[in-house]
């Protein structure tokens, strides 16, 4: 069974007792309500390491008022249960006060790629993503962090960081697992009802109407769009963003000349609901 630590100075004693050993450590963060996506991440951290590090923190931070918070899935029993079938050698809780003192004031900003997307519509979520995610890392102290390219510009946000602060641990982007019909896992799709279910399928479809274009030879950005907009409206879904861009620097592109990725925001009903795919590469 996964060994559950509460808090974060019982994960930071399990971490400092495998570092005495001289064991590497994997670590993914997650907020629970755990999936093969995650799982998938969990047996990377496994291949990779010596020992599997997971948090499950359900963080405040990143929410908005009016965002899903408080009815965010959560199942810790069995997230355990999963996690020990995946490998995973501890799982780590927190509590907001533990994370967050009364008078915590001190926040990690990055102010170019947390800007656009994800970013433009919810402006305090990156800032809410970066600060756990460094205090996290300063709890597992990993060799190296798994993170799905799912949350494609959160990975490229967390590599940035990792870089730009001087972080000594690696950055590895895992591919998306999907569902066999395309819909990509998401903790979510709980809320998706059997009819929304099947509208968010339109989002993968986009997805795969551009890279059939790309496959195609078109390489001119807003024809990619195009054609990924007639897919993903044909199923009933109005896009919130649907943009091709640079894989890197997100920066937007005319023509797809390097790896770009994909990205759709869309919400089906109630549901908010994001989904990439790369171009010209296979992986980010
Ligand atoms: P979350 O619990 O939603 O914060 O996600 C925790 C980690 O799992 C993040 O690095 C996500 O990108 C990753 N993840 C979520 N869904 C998937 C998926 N379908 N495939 C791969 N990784 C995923």
């Amino acid at each position: 069974m996964t060994d559950a630590l509460e808090g974060p100075t019982a994960a930071g004693a399990r971490v400092d007792a495998w570092r005495a050993e001289g064991a590497t450590i994997g670590f993914v963060p997650t907020m629970g309500a755990l999936h093969e996506g995650h799982l998938s991440l969990v047996r990377a951290a496994k291949r990779r390491c010596d020992r599997a590090l997971v948090s499950i923190f359900v963080n405040p931070l990143q929410f908005a008022p009016g965002e899903d918070l408080e009815r965010y899935p959560r199942d810790f029993d069995g997230d355990r249960e999963k996690l020990a079938s995946a490998g995973c050698d501890a799982v780590f809780t927190a509590t907001p006060e533990e994370m967050y003192p009364a008078d915590f004031s001190t926040y990690v900003v990055e102010d170019r790629l947390s800007t656009t997307l994800e970013g433009a519509s919810r402006p305090t979520h990156f800032r809410g993503v970066l600060t756990v995610v460094c205090k996290l890392f300063h709890v597992a102290r990993p060799d190296v962090a798994f993170f799905g390219q799912k949350d494609a510009q959160q990975a490229l946000l967390i590599r940035r960081m990792v870089r730009d602060l001087g972080f000594r641990l690696e950055v590895s982007v895992e591919p998306i697992v999907r569902d066999p019909d395309g819909l990509a896992l998401s903790s979510r799709n709980a809320y998706l009802d059997p009819h929304e279910r099947t509208r968010a399928l339109s989002l993968s479809r986009a997805l795969g109407a551009a890279r059939a274009a790309y496959d195609g030879g078109e390489r001119d950005a807003a024809e990619l769009r195009a054609a990924a907009r007639s897919a993903i409206e044909s199923g009933g879904v109005e896009p919130e963003y649907l943009e091709v861009r640079d894989a890197e620097t997100l920066a937007p592109l005319e023509r797809v000349t390097e790896k770009a990725l994909v990205l759709v925001a869309a919400r089906v009903g109630k549901t908010r609901l994001i989904d990439n795919a790369v171009l010209g590469g296979d992986a980010l």
